[in-house]
């Protein structure tokens, strides 16, 4: 009986932890410069002539951007690979951060 119990416990806790882990991978926080950087680049892809945007906040910082045109951008995984010396080495061998990479790297 407390074999269950206890099988019960850690299940829900594996799933917490499975849930919260994904969840906080759901936005990635960026700088006001890397927003506009991103809206830069949509505007070319896009072909896009607006001259304004705004910033989408979440939680206090800045995930994404709403463009002019209605397009929106929510940035889901960390921008990684472009500026390899301002991170320190622990992250960059991290394994979260390595599939991230690979993730983009298939894209
Ligand atoms: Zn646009």
């Amino acid at each position: 009986m407390l074999e269950i119990i206890v099988v019960t416990l850690w299940g829900s806790c594996a799933i917490y932890t499975i849930w919260y882990s994904t969840s906080a991978k759901h936005y990635a926080p960026i700088t006001s410069a890397e927003a506009r950087l991103l809206w830069k680049i949509h505007k070319q892809n896009f072909n896009c002539n607006a001259r304004r945007w705004r910033k989408i906040k979440h939680g206090g910082e800045i995930v994404g951007f709403e463009c002019e045109c209605g397009h929106k951008h929510i940035q889901r995984k960390p921008i990684v690979g472009s500026s390899p010396t301002s991170r320190n080495v622990n992250q960059q061998n991290s394994p979260t951060l390595i599939i991230e990479r690979l993730h983009s790297f298939y894209k």
